[in-house]
């Protein structure tokens, strides 16, 4: 018994069914059957085999492109459908990086069954949760329920509530922002009449950051982890297709979050999370150290709306990395935080037609708007930029730094993330089809605290004070009404303003010629503009007078952390105080700050004894 895992099962395009199709293919059986040397694929029977991992695989160095699978086979259902495959599979060889044997059943983990098997599914079975069901994991509920505030309602502000709301918490999740319905208006207001709403945009509102998004599912912290796993199946069961829990690059879109987010309020709702949109922290109830409570009010009724007092045993500060008066609010405290290295840069848009044939070459005919057997094309460059190739007037010793691309959007548009009208940051998204015209990414420059020279004495925010700077810049060279300042890619690299007319841009709000190599200082400006060229050695191609660069692309990740203890998530300054999630400097993206708020959610729980298995 137990399973085998198969891994690097090449499939030709060609001859591969497509990227929407995550069954067993008769080509697949028969790139299973050649890594087990079994002569006869079509003896293997194909309901032994479940696909773990498909991805598509456009390497130059491959002769062709191909579909690239993990697949798991199970050796109990192997010899139940086809006996006589005993004397094969007991010769079997592990085989490096190909063949693997996994005695054991594939492990469910705590959190996976905490917040499926025994809450999730046993609630649609038979309504409540039942105290009697002893799992292992859940106490008797206690006569009082143990009150928390969640403040933020993106990824880590909703797994946070899942959780302590499955547990048994009195949960109210606090957000500023308005819910999805509401807030789509006003997104829309912003796209098509200029109007901003400072508390219901593209950074705060119900989903967070990530809901007008590209929605990609990957993280750096371990596709397979147990955590990782526990988060997509929560997504698949709110309504993410289940292909995201086998596809190499898992992505949503726009179109898929909002219907999923709507799903995961109800179900908050039906476990009695109280949710309260246009709701904003001002401040925190502090005595000796300790958060008694909140400060909040109303935002759709400023200005004048009196604040609210509400106290809490708990409170989950999931704000996100644009809440920078959160961080005031937090300094004025004495709260411990420390300023963190991050990226700034700029958001280069190509046609997508131009990406595709880039990585694909003849096969790009076949990717079809995103309609086609091919994924749209997307891309990641990483280039390392050493100290002979920097300004040598820094003031920072270390000049060494890497430019990367990052939150690549295939088939998406260029979105405005800012949240003043006074500044201008950019951003990009897409719709689950990818099927626009456009390519965009940003590439964005490493920057650490010796970057922040001017701005040291704003001590924890130097960082935040830094990418106010260059949003302020930015919307100052756009000429205001959010309009974007661009430059073409080729105007960049010679430091001359972009004359002839631009290219066309997704951006919705315009875009105007800039000097955008003069926007950042000379050594942030040439390790961009060296990148480039090397990004162009990859894929030729890539410095184009098609390409236009946007400004600025300053939030990549959180210019601070907020200090916290690393097993119970409480602040190591404030007691009861938890703070997660990107705002606080421990996630990156959608994922990772969902496992974030996960964790988080049930260090909480064992302190509030709802809960005593292990975190
Ligand atoms: P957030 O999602 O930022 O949520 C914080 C929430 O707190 C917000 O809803 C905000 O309104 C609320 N809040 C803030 N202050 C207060 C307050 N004072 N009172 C009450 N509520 C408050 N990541 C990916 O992994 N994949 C992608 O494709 C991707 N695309 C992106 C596209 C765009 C346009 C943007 C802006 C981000 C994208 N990201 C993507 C990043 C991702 O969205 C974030 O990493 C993620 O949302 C962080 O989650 P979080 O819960 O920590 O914070």
């Amino acid at each position: 018994e137990g399973f085998w895992r198969l891994s690097k099962l090449g499939v030709p395009a060609r001859k591969d069914p497509g990227k929407d199709f995550v069954g067993v293919s008769l080509p697949l059986l028969e790139a299973i059957a050649k890594v087990l040397e079994f002569p006869v694929a079509t003896m293997l029977p194909q309901e032994a085999f479940s696909i773990v991992r498909k991805s598509f695989d456009a390497r130059k160095v491959l002769k062709e492109p191909e579909f690239v699978y993990t697949v798991d086979m199970d050796v109990k259902k192997l010899l139940n459908l086809e006996p006589r495959m005993w004397d094969f599979i007991s010769q079997l060889e592990p085989k490096l990086g190909l063949l693997e044997y996994m005695p054991d059943e594939k492990v469910t983990a705590d959190l996976i069954s905490v917040l499926h098997n025994s809450t999730m599914v046993h609630k649609a079975k038979v309504g409540k949760f039942d105290d009697s069901t002893d799992n292992g994991f859940y106490k008797p509920q206690q006569p009082k329920k143990p009150k928390v505030a969640v403040v933020g309602s993106g990824p880590s502000g909703l797994f946070a509530s899942l959780v302590l709301g499955e547990l048994g918490a009195e949960v109210t999740l606090i957000e500023r922002g308005q819910a999805v319905e509401q807030r789509g208006r006003d997104i829309g207001a912003l796209v098509v009449r200029r109007i901003l709403h400072s508390e219901s945009n593209f950074c705060f509102g119900e989903g967070g950051a990530g809901t007008w998004s590209d929605g990609k599912l990957v993280t750096r912290i371990g596709r397979n982890s147990d955590s990782v796993q526990a988060v997509m199946k929560t997504l698949v069961h709110f309504g993410a297709p289940p292909k995201i829990l086998v596809d190499g690059k898992p992505h949503l879109g726009t179109d898929r979050l909002v219907p999923l987010l709507r799903n995961f309020r109800q179900h908050l709702k039906e476990l009695g999370v109280v949710i309260k949109f246009g709701t904003r922290l001002n401040d925190l109830i502090v005595e000796n150290r300790q958060v008694l409570g909140v400060v909040v009010s109303d935002t759709r009724d400023e200005p004048g709306s009196d604040d609210k007092k509400l106290s809490y045993d708990a409170v989950v500060l999931a704000v996100g990395h644009s809440a920078r008066d959160v961080y005031r609010m937090l300094l004025k405290h004495e709260a411990d935080m420390v300023p963190k290295d991050f990226a700034v840069g700029l958001r280069i848009e190509h046609p997508q037609q131009l990406i595709n044939s880039i990585q694909y070459s003849t096969l790009a005919a076949e990717v079809h708007e995103g309609r086609g057997r091919i994924p749209v094309a997307d891309y990641k460059v990483v280039k390392y930029v050493s100290e002979e190739n920097n300004d040598s007037s820094s003031e920072s010793g270390d000049l060494s730094r890497s430019c990367y691309s990052f939150c690549m959007c295939p088939g998406g548009q260029v979105v405005l993330t800012s949240t003043n009208p006074s500044e201008i940051c950019v951003n990009g998204m897409s719709f689950s089809r990818r099927a626009s015209k456009w390519a965009n990414s940003a590439l964005a420059v490493t920057v650490s605290s010796s970057d922040f020279g001017p701005f040291q004495h704003h001590g924890s925010l130097a960082g935040v004070e830094f990418q106010r700077e260059f949003e302020g810049k930015a919307a100052i060279m756009g000429g205001g009404n959010f309009v974007v300042p661009a430059q073409c890619v080729t105007d960049f690299l010679d430091n001359r303003l972009s004359v002839t007319s631009l290219p066309p841009s997704s951006y919705r709000l315009g875009v105007r010629a800039s000097t955008l190599h003069q926007l950042f200082p000379p050594r942030i400006t040439e390790a961009l503009q060296h990148s480039i060229i090397m990004f162009d050695k990859e894929l030729p191609g890539f410095i184009s007078k098609d390409a236009l660069l946007h400004g600025v692309e300053t939030r990549t990740s959180s210019p601070l952390q907020i200090s916290r203890h690393s097993d119970t998530y409480e602040s190591t300054s404030l007691k009861g105080l938890y703070p997660v999630g990107e705002g606080a400097g421990y996630a990156g993206g959608i994922v990772s700050a969902a496992v974030d708020g996960m964790y988080c959610g049930f260090a909480i729980a064992k302190k509030l004894s709802l809960y005593d298995g292990d975190i």
